[in-house]
């Protein structure tokens, strides 16, 4: 996009350099040539005068000889006679003199054949003169002669003054418009080469190759995205509006029927990149960040709210419903916005802010965007990388909040899952949304997976060894993680570490996982399995994930995502999910789990459905280690 840009204006460039070069020339032949023919018309109007005197002293010579002849008869007849031959003479070669080029005009040319025949007849009176023919008639037959020769060459004079001062208005016309010409043309040169420096300036934000290319959409990737968002940002640095950045979830949903084939994701997915970058202008930047999650790029808006009237315009193209054969697909987005140098001066910060936006971002909502109570306001991404980095490495800031899993038909405690926290000195307490993402984004997450891993491992042992009994803990583990294929050796070694059973170790993977087209991942899954450590799919529903793609995955647990709990009530559409989640689950023979449970209501619906298990503010928030009352019921049923 910025590439044909670039190249069509190099093109207007090249073509304006061409059209004042062709100009150029032009103007300089033209002005030889008008320049050679005003001498030619000077030099003629110059010969024809000399004519006309000569005509004149002809005639005065004439006149001298009818004199002469009258008063002191025959003495100077000759050389007067003489004298005419020779103005006969120089008159027929002035004849030749007048002729110019370039001006092609009657008048003159009939002037000149006038003016031709009468000097025949000079030169044969002014030899019958010489000759002693009577002189007095001779006399006035060349005097009048001469006299016509005179009128005649007084008007090509005339004709050729008139001819050249025309010709000398023409080409000053000429040249006043041509330098009016030349001077926008050169304006215009100097503009393009203004646009040109700047353009040359856009072009270091060098050209997307094939690794930055996405094959699915065709949109770029992050890394080249952050790429462009610096330079971009490095550009505008003497602020010039603002540099916006959107951060934009979509999550597909398929009503009831949630039968979604890899196939029918990725067109899903197509028709989202599409729709993002039809809507968008095109000197915005589209990019595909994460699976689910793309990001828009926009320079030099002059307004705060210009970002928003974006994000609304991609709410209403992206989400009208999606037919993909007979499947009508519904998209969400959820629209973060970060501002620079208003929110952050980096390309990191920036998008790091506009995903906060965007997780803060609840659906009903057309955008969010950032806010410092979004995350304290030291906390650069930078600081977050830096300090976890020493948080992991020392080990004592961070820590793991415990939140139980309780079976719903007798409520009683069947495990636990691991949520990470981090209390720094001066950041504060931070949750995992504000530096999991972070974490992500480099290997650090390997390092904090890792940790927490063996964590969880040291809690059971301490848990064995104190009440003789434990109940699973579930550890979630990041998508990155996961795909690095290691992950069996990375819990092997702290079950040996720890000298506890692989039984007491649930991994929490989410959807994401199961979309790699490989093998990959059900062979990380099998090893992970011939542990004896059980697989739970995270977040369920979100993704793309299909209940008969979840068939070809060694998979013991089921999480419905919280969002369609939320809302459930009997007899309602998220009931009708639940119902079909859990019925097909248990087809499947996965353990159910509803995240999310926080009132009564919601308890009663999936106790009902038959849900196994669900955690929630319902029954317990997450809480410290050394809180948690080990193996034994927190709540009593409520029906
Ligand atoms: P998750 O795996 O879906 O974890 C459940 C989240 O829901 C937790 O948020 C939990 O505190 C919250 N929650 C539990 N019950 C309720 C409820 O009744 N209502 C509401 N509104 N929320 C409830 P938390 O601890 O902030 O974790 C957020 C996410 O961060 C987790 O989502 C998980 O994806 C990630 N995470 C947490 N710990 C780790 C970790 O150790 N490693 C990795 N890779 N990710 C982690
Ligand atoms: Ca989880
Ligand atoms: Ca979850």
């Amino acid at each position: 996009m910025r590439r044909a840009k670039l190249v069509s204006t190099e093109r207007i460039f090249i073509v304006g350099i061409a059209a004042v070069v062709a100009f150029a020339s032009l103007f300089a032949v033209f002005m030889l040539r008008t320049r050679a023919e005003q001498g030619s018309i000077d030099r003629a109007i110059a010969a024809a005068r000399t004519q006309v005197e000569l005509s004149h002293d002809l005639t005065q010579a004439a006149f001298l000889l009818t004199d002469g002849v009258s008063a002191t008869a025959g003495t100077d007849v000759d050389d007067l006679a003489r004298e005419l031959e020779r103005g006969h003479l120089t008159l027929r070669y002035g004849d030749s003199v007048i002729g110019f080029d370039g001006v092609d005009d009657p008048s003159i040319s009939m002037a000149f054949d006038r003016a031709g025949d009468v000097l025949s007849e000079l030169a044969l009176d002014a030899h019958l003169l010489q000759q002693g023919a009577q002189p007095t008639a001779t006399v006035t037959t060349v005097v009048a002669g001469a006299e016509t020769y005179q009128a005649e060459i007084s008007r090509v004079v005339d004709r050729l003054s008139q001819i050249s001062s025309q010709s000398a208005v023409r080409s000053q016309q000429f040249q006043l418009a041509a330098t009016a010409l030349l001077f926008v043309l050169v304006i215009g040169l100097l503009a393009l080469m203004a646009h040109r420096q700047e353009l040359s300036l856009l072009a270091v934000k060098r050209a997307p190759d094939q690794r930055d290319i996405d094959q699915l959409t065709g949109l770029v990737r992050r890394a080249y995205f952050r790429e462009q968002l610096t330079a971009a940002l490095d550009a505008t640095a003497d602020g010039a509006g603002y540099t916006a950045v959107l951060v934009i979830g979509a999550s597909v949903r398929l009503g009831v029927q949630r039968e979604l084939s890899p196939r029918t994701r990725d067109r899903a997915t197509q028709e989202i990149a599409r729709r993002l970058r039809a809507t968008v202008r095109s000197t915005d930047l589209v990019a595909k960040v994460e699976r689910n999650v793309f990001a828009v790029m926009m320079e030099a808006t002059p307004r705060v709210d210009d970002a928003a009237r974006v994000a609304i315009k991609l709410r209403t193209a992206v989400e009208a419903p999606i037919q993909l054969g007979s499947l009508l697909v519904q998209v969400d987005l959820t629209v973060g916005i970060a501002l620079a140098p208003v929110d952050a001066e980096s390309a990191d910060e920036l998008l790091m802010k506009a995903t906060l936006a965007q997780r803060a971002a609840i659906e009903g909502d057309d955008y969010r965007y950032y806010s410092a109570d979004l995350r304290p306001e030291t906390g650069s991404r930078l600081q977050i990388v830096s300090h976890l980095r020493e948080a992991i490495d020392t080990g004592d800031q961070l820590w793991l909040a415990y939140q139980p899993k309780v079976r719903l038909d007798d409520s009683s405690v069947v495990g636990y899952e691991a949520l990470v926290r981090w209390d720094h000195p001066t950041l504060g307490a931070l949750g995992p949304a504000q530096f999991v993402p972070i974490a992500e984004e480099s290997d650090l997450i390997l390092d904090l997976g890792s940790w927490v891993i063996d964590e969880v491992c040291r809690q059971q042992a301490e848990w064995l060894d104190v009440h003789g009994a434990t109940v699973p803990v579930s550890i979630n583990v990041s998508a990155r993680q996961f795909r690095q294929g290691d992950l069996d050796d990375v819990v092997g070694v702290s079950l040996d570490k720890h000298g506890i059973p692989a039984e007491i170790i649930e991994i929490e993977l989410t959807e994401g996982v199961l979309l790699d087209d490989t093998r990959a991942p059900i062979d990380n899954m099998e090893r992970l399995r011939d542990l004896g450590v059980r697989i739970a799919v995270d977040d369920f529903g979100t993704g793309y994930s299909s209940l008969s793609y979840l068939k070809r995955f060694p998979i013991d647990i089921l999480k419905i995502d919280r969002s369609f709990i939320r809302e459930l009530s009997a007899g309602n559409q998220d009931a009708a999910i639940s119902t079909a989640i859990i019925a097909l689950a248990h087809s499947l023979q996965l353990e159910v789990v509803a995240e999310g449970v926080e009132t009564g209501e919601q308890y009663g619906v999936l106790q009902a459905l038959g849900c196994d298990t669900a955690q929630g503010y319902f029954f317990a928030r997450p809480m410290a280690a050394d809180v948690v009352e080990h193996g034994r019921p927190r709540l009593v049923a409520v029906h």
